[in-house]
């Protein structure tokens, strides 16, 4: 049929083969019928028997389900066997733009990587990662795409009782970081090298006529990277769990547990109840790239170069690379968002400026940057946002003064500042809402949501409230992995 598995060609040892568990009373909830319908499995998915497909109570024939192996460090400490615990690879599937993509249930019961974990999802953080996801896809970020959801009538443990679910998740891969980092920890350097040859077939084909095709592998992975922080970053996303088992090789954005997005701009937040030190705030995200980048690099050592002394050279001037990739993609962000269509000495500053005084003064990072378009055609309402307008107004007329100087017109800055700058994200306490309803069974606020945020930069005066910054009774302080 439409599969074509590659991943499953791999030696046994990258994998253990496990079909997915069946499942009580499974309930479609959502299907992502323009994701099917790219994919080719539309009408199988519609079929009465998509429950049982995207349930793992059936399997679509073609697939060959296995659980990866994988390892990783957590928050900083190396654990050298994670793998899949609860989700399952059904296998790839050739998209009608001719892209391989993974197509994996998540939640779909236990595997031999579960360790103690009961291999199942709940509803909440299920409902989260699709909304988020597909938020992350309609804002243009690389990503990985949520195809359906399915409640499966069982009950899932936590700290206390919750329905259970279980997401299909879709990919370019869902080899990480921590993929490379298990082989390299048992000395397995063919199952290194191994990986490294798929991967560039796979996501760097480019690489694979280069002088040295896994120094190529290396800088694309770090450009790639260096330029999806750049995006989290400008979209005011926070990952939460940056560990290197949930970073893509191929440079989309992966697992979101306790991710969420700012409201008011704080480079210091972090929201995930497990990151109590802040390893993974807003600001550190770079950082912690860059760390979880000097860890991929080590997994290549032996291959970059014959002589260690060698390899560690290209392995460092390939690392040094991501802060130049990185702080070009981020100032280029930057100035989009605040209209300036040239670059000049001071852009950086200006911006910089801007979201200190937006930090001091509690100014909502996504209402901030869309109300800027406002300020370029009339006199809009930006200085409210901060505690003391005065400390926008005195910013704003150098901005101004910049923007004069760019020399655009007023009506097309603004027009491509709306076109950079979302109305809509997914913000935490309209996800909690979703959630509270969804657990008592209703699912409108969660087809609500979806649907507005399909459209994040075009205004919607019937959903104007979803615009909002949270009241301060509503704001979501913490949020969970859920696991
Ligand atoms: P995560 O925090 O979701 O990135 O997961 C980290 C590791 O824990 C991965 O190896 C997961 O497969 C595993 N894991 C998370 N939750 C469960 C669960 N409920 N059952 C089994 N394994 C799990
Ligand atoms: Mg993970």
């Amino acid at each position: 049929m439409h599969f074509d598995n590659s991943y499953a060609q791999l030696p046994p040892r990258f994998y253990a083969r496990q079909a997915p568990t069946p499942v009580a009373a499974p309930k479609l909830i959502k299907l992502n019928q323009a994701l099917a319908s790219d994919l080719g499995l539309e009408a199988q998915l519609l079929s009465p028997s998509g429950v049982d497909y995207l349930s793992g109570n059936d399997l679509l024939s073609g697939s060959e389900p296995l659980a990866m192996a994988y390892a990783g460090h957590q928050f900083g400490q190396f654990v050298p066997q994670l793998g899949d615990g609860r989700a399952v690879l059904l296998g790839e599937v050739i998209d009608r733009f001719g892209v391989r993509r993974d197509i994996q249930l998540k939640g779909a019961g236990r595997t031999p990587f579960s360790r103690n974990g009961d291999g199942r999802a709940a509803l909440g953080p299920v409902l989260r990662e699709y909304i988020v996801s597909e938020a992350m896809a309609a804002l243009g970020i690389p990503t990985t795409r949520a195809l359906a959801v399915v409640t499966t009538g069982e009950a899932v443990q936590r700290e206390m009782a919750l329905p259970g679910a279980i997401l299909t998740r879709v990919a370019a891969s869902h080899i990480r970081i921590g993929t490379f980092q298990y082989f390299a920890a048992r000395g397995d350097q063919e199952g290194v090298r191994l990986l490294a040859d798929y991967v560039i077939a796979r996501h760097y084909p480019a690489a694979a006529g280069a002088a040295n095709p896994y120094q190529a592998l290396l800088q694309g992975v770090i450009g790639r990277q260096a330029a999806l922080i750049a995006r989290w970053l400008l979209a005011g996303f926070i990952h939460g769990v940056m560990n290197t088992d949930n970073m893509a090789v191929s440079g989309e954005t992966i697992d979101y547990g306790p991710c969420a997005f700012l409201d008011a701009y704080d480079p210091g937040k972090s929201f995930s109840a497990i990151d109590r030190q802040g390893r993974y705030a807003y600001g550190m995200q770079p950082r912690m790239a860059q760390w979880n980048l000097a860890r991929f690099a080590e997994t290549l050592l032996p291959l970059l170069a014959v002589r260690e002394a060698e390899a560690v050279a290209i392995a460092q001037a390939a690392l040094g690379g991501f802060s130049e990739a990185f702080e070009a993609a981020y100032a280029a962000g930057l100035n989009a968002k605040l209209g300036l269509s040239q670059t000049q000495d001071g852009d950086s500053a200006l911006a910089q400026d801007l979201l200190a005084r937006m930090a001091a003064n509690g100014a909502d990072f996504t209402l901030t940057f869309r109300g800027l378009a406002d300020e370029v055609t009339d006199s809009g309402t930006v200085r409210d946002l901060f505690a003391d307008p005065p400390v926008f107004d005195e910013w704003a007329t150098r901005w101004r003064q910049r923007l004069a100087e760019d020399g655009g017109e007023a009506a097309s800055t603004a027009g491509a500042m709306r076109a950079v700058n979302p109305v809509y994200i997914p913000r935490n306490h309209r996800i909690a809402e979703v959630i509270a309803a969804a657990e008592r069974d209703d699912f409108r606020p969660f087809e609500v949501l979806n649907t507005v945020l399909s459209r994040p930069f075009e205004a919607q005066p019937d959903f104007a409230r979803y615009a909002d910054a949270p009241q301060p009774g509503e704001i979501v302080e913490q949020t969970f992995c859920g696991t």
